[in-house]
């Protein structure tokens, strides 16, 4: 019976090693965990027979986001392996622009987080900004105008809801052309609201504004465990897409969450 020869590279991770280079060159991204909303999203079996008027899925369910709840956010620190700039394909299906991979190293920490795992439908954001591509088109004061005056958004008629929250603006200019600037015609956050002053876009005239953000993404494929001899955790790789590309259709809430600064979310 042939014996086995093979003895590996001969070669062992040093403990430590690969822990400090993602401590060392790694970047920050607050990681909170993706749950079902139990609100509006019904995956048990025996709903359907119970008969007591409760509704399925609901497109305009206050309490979520698109069906995902999030919570428990927590600072974790890996490496941003790739930011993909077009379409192209990668293990886990076909890679949009803007999809990013972020290797978390074992012991990754910040916050106590060595105990953490991530699975899919978590959501990351991270704690640099980067200019939102062509900017967000925005109807001002539709949150709050005709009858979307009485859908419960949380959002003031002076305020309009933002993808993501703003670090500072880049340009911002109306469908007429008329150039708007932060600090003096508008406000941006805390959170995802761009809030107008005094003399700003009349009701129902469109928009563009182009800014900073702190982008958040969703773990949208399950992250690939990666071990080593001996069952030792490397640490999983994340496919992460921008959260705009994510939910197409996104919730039209902006929750007190939604009003929290990424710097204040992010203290241990
Ligand atoms: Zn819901």
């Amino acid at each position: 019976m042939a014996s086995n020869g093979n003895q590996g590279l001969g070669i062992d991770f040093q403990p430590g090693l690969q822990a400090g280079l993602v401590n060392n060159r790694g970047a920050d991204m607050l990681h909170e965990i993706g749950i079902a909303c139990s609100k509006c999203r019904t995956e048990d079996v025996y709903e359907g027979m119970s008969g007591d008027g409760k509704t399925r899925r609901s497109p305009n369910c206050g309490a979520c986001v698109d069906g995902w709840l999030f919570r428990s956010p927590l600072v974790v620190r890996g490496l941003a392996s790739s930011v993909r700039q077009q379409k192209n394909i990668l293990d886990a299906g076909l890679a949009q622009p803007g999809d990013m991979t972020f290797s978390i190293g074992p012991g990754f920490s910040d916050c106590g987080a060595e105990t953490r795992r991530v699975g899919r439908d978590d959501k990351f954001t991270a704690t640099w900004s980067q200019p939102l591509n062509d900017g967000q088109t925005i109807v001002r004061g539709a949150a709050t105008f005709h009858e979307n005056f009485e859908l419960a958004t949380g959002i003031s008629e002076s305020e309009d809801r933002l993808w993501y929250e703003p670090e500072s603006s880049i340009w911002c200019e109306d469908e007429n052309g008329r150039v708007y600037v932060e600090g003096s015609d508008f406000l941006l956050g805390p959170g995802r609201v761009i809030s107008w002053l005094a003399d700003g876009p009349d009701v129902g005239t469109r928009y563009t504004i182009k800014y900073n953000a702190f982008f958040e993404w969703l773990c949208f494929q399950p992250p690939q465990e990666r071990r080593d001899r001996d069952n030792r955790d490397l640490g999983p790789l994340i496919f992460l897409r921008r959260r705009h590309i994510a939910f197409i259709n996104d919730n039209p809430v902006i929750s007190p969450e939604d009003r929290v600064s990424i710097t204040s979310r992010t203290s241990c």
